[in-house]
């Protein structure tokens, strides 16, 4: 039996703030990922079906890989249609904010909802929230927004609200943030809730086929090619580095996605418990990293590359070169302190 976590209280203010309400805007942080996309799009099915005129507005693209899930070309992308998005923004009366824990991770998105009257709701699992919220339903202890989010359908007692739609989208967002449960999987609660959309006629293989398991042949090489030539371990500080300029990007015919899941990769070398991955995009660094145990890639993202995340997935952005990147990694490197007992967890 899943156990409630969210107060009484605030479950039945939601519930009055959706009871009140009939336009509603749900949008995710930038460049979206399966946990972003599935819980705004999972929320928008269950709210269609209580009647409401609900529709999810994203800060920008959605990664083509994405695109199987159900209901995206009603996603309104505020880079792409910026006039319908800020029609709907300003229209809304109620604005649900999934999976990002501050206004800059919307970009320009944030600062049009800040301008609006609409009560924001929080649903999400990143750490250190902000206060700009109306209600927040924050969990960093929890591995994904969309394992939040049924908890919060589970509350609202609107289980019955979740079709084969929704649970495909919610499915798809509690596998992506757990690398397929590899990863913050140890809560059985999970696999209750896995069980319980699956209850749904899912096809968990083609789901995962289509969520986490199509690459490009391109995508494929390039990653070979990292893992192979760009990877620098640093064993006695337990850490790996990956970097990736424009050129080598260019040679690969890089598409946005084509790195997926790269960062994690360097975790698997016995004795590895941190690692930093430096890609050139066009306007900065985009700074990914990943860590097991306590060592926290949050705060190395918050303290050194305008960032943030979880204790052991965090990403940031870096404006320079990827060799003015390098030289704060090195910094980092020397500053960190490593216990003499081993922390790996192989
Ligand atoms: P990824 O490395 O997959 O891009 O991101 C890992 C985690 O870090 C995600 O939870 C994501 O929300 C967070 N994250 C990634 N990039 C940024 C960023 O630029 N700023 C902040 N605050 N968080 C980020
Ligand atoms: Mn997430």
């Amino acid at each position: 039996m899943i156990q409630p976590i969210i107060a009484d209280n605030i479950v039945e203010r939601l519930r009055a703030l959706i009871n009140g309400v009939k336009n509603i805007v749900i949008t995710c942080h930038l460049s979206p990922d399966g946990d972003a996309i599935g819980s705004s799009l999972a929320l928008c099915h269950v709210l269609h079906r209580l009647g409401k005129n609900a529709i999810v507005v994203t800060p920008d693209m959605i990664p083509k890989s994405l695109a199987f899930l159900p209901d995206m070309r009603d996603v309104v992308v505020y880079t792409k249609t910026e006039l319908r998005a800020r029609y709907m923004v300003e229209h809304a009366q109620l604005i649900f904010c999934l999976d990002f824990n501050d206004m800059h991770r919307i970009d320009k998105l944030g600062e049009l909802i800040m301008l609006q009257q609409a009560p924001r709701v929080l649903i999400d699992h990143h750490l250190n929230p902000s206060n700009v919220f109306d209600l927040k339903i924050s969990f960093p202890q929890l591995s994904s927004t969309c394992e939040l989010l049924y908890r919060v359908f589970l509350q609202l007692h609107m289980l019955n609200l979740i079709d084969h739609y929704a649970a495909m989208c919610l499915l798809v967002g509690m596998m992506t943030d757990t690398g397929n449960f590899t990863y913050g999987c140890n809560n059985p609660d999970l696999y209750e809730i896995q069980a319980s959309l699956m209850r749904r006629h899912i096809d968990r293989q083609w789901l995962y086929n289509m969520a986490m398991n199509t690459f490009s042949a391109d995508s494929l090489r390039l990653q070979g090619y990292a893992l192979s030539e760009k990877m620098q371990l640093f064993p006695d500080k337990h850490a790996a580095l990956l970097t990736l300029t424009q050129d080598e990007l260019k040679r690969f015919n890089y598409r946005k996605g084509d790195t997926e899941g790269l960062v994690n990769k360097p975790l698997s070398v016995p004795g590895i418990d941190w690692v930093v991955f430096f890609r050139q995009d066009p306007e900065y660094v985009k700074v990914s990293c990943r860590s097991r145990g306590d060592f926290s890639v949050n705060e190395i993202c918050n303290n050194y590359f305008n960032g943030g995340g979880h204790v052991n997935a965090a990403g940031g952005e870096f404006y320079g070169t990827i060799e003015q990147a390098v030289d704060v990694f090195m910094r980092i490197l020397e500053q960190v302190e490593y216990p003499e007992n081993d922390n790996s967890q192989h």
